[in-house]
């Protein structure tokens, strides 16, 4: 609930709650030394496609193709108001930011799908490429096109997915942020390390691009853990990143 108490920088595990050291020392990168490799012959034909850096970086080119090809027949072969497929975009986009916590949470961290089996092998090599197939993306989309839009002929149903879409994509350049570069603002900085302490405590912190429904659902890390040992065979290393 919202009266959740929050933690900011001062309350971080171990070391990067020591003011002295922040900043610039901040970044914590997790590598699990004790389990399979990743690359490993026994994973999932699945995950094996979604760990390939072809296939990270086209999903950054597939998505948005998508995204303006369903805002081109929404306005242009719909012919729907303007005024309404941008309120409903703002929907579908505002509708993602409770979506990321509910996959995160409940698919990615729950189950046995490949989308589990994936999201494990990131919190087992977070440097790692790996990224849904983007076909697997397409063709969910291209399903909705043809059955809702170009069958059925429903309009404001392609913006708001164009919506949803459009933070699915910035959900994964924020993440790729995250782990691969980094920014000097201090805002910033609390939602990189919110991230980071899930990789740590993997219970907690499921919010990558808000902190926001973590406090809503009462999962934003909370001192006590620190006397819990992070997850199974997860060690946390404190890298020194000096600020340019
Ligand atoms: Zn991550
Ligand atoms: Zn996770």
């Amino acid at each position: 609930m919202l009266n959740e108490t929050t933690h900011d920088l001062d309350d971080l595990p171990g070391t990067l709650s020591d003011p002295d050291l922040m900043p610039p020392l901040e970044v914590a990168i997790y590598r699990n030394s004790e389990k399979q490799p990743f690359g490993d012959s026994k994973e999932s034909y699945l995950v094996s496609l979604a760990s390939g850096s072809v296939n990270y970086w086209f999903s950054f080119v597939s998505d948005p193709l998508t995204i303006l090809f369903f805002l081109f027949w929404e306005a242009v072969v719909l012919r729907s108001s303007i005024l309404i497929l941008s309120l409903s975009f703002g929907g579908g986009l505002l509708s993602w930011s409770l979506l990321e916590y509910v996959f995160h949470r409940w698919v990615y961290h729950k189950g046995q799908t490949p989308a589990h089996v994936g999201h494990e092998k990131h919190h087992e090599t977070p440097e790692a490429l790996i990224a849904m197939p983007w076909f697997m993306v397409t063709a969910v989309m291209a399903n909705l096109w043809y059955v809702l839009a170009c069958r059925l002929q429903f309009h404001f149903i392609l913006s708001f997915v164009a919506g949803s879409l459009t933070g699915f994509v910035f959900y994964g350049l924020v993440h790729h942020v995250h782990h691969h570069l980094y920014f000097k603002n201090q805002r910033y900085r609390k939602l990189r390390v919110h991230h980071f302490i899930h990789h740590q405590y993997t219970d907690v912190n499921f919010g990558v691009t808000t902190r926001f429904w973590d406090h809503v659902f009462g999962t934003t890390y909370r001192k006590e853990l620190k006397k819990r040992a992070p997850a199974d065979g997860t060690h946390l290393l404190i890298d020194e990143c000096k600020l340019p």
